[in-house]
């Protein structure tokens, strides 16, 4: 149970209504945790709510893939995999 917003220290009742961040779990106000952004990670292709914290990560990790997504469908370098694999291992353990 959280009876307050972890980001604003907003008590919750029925007019403020308490959202769980998609990627951190954590209970936010409706105004913490308004951003909606995809979550490729965890297999959220449609954007999820996000509060705001997690929502910068996500959007990198999102551009991130798009951007690598499109190098591989381009070419077929064997150095570039590599790169790659060591960059999604980093994500991982960043999490
Ligand atoms: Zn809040
Ligand atoms: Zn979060």
């Amino acid at each position: 149970m959280c009876p307050r917003c972890m980001q604003c220290d907003t008590k919750f009742d029925f007019i403020t209504r308490k959202h769980h961040c998609r990627r951190c779990g954590k209970c936010f106000c409706d105004k913490c945790c308004s951003k909606k952004v995809p979550l490729p990670r965890m297999c959220f292709v449609d954007p999820v709510r996000q509060c705001a914290e997690c929502a910068l990560i996500s959007q990198k990790e999102t551009e991130f893939y798009d951007k690598q997504l499109k190098v591989l469908m381009n070419g077929k370098d064997r150095m570039h995999l590599y790169a790659l694999s060591i960059s999604f291992i980093f994500i991982q353990m960043r999490c």
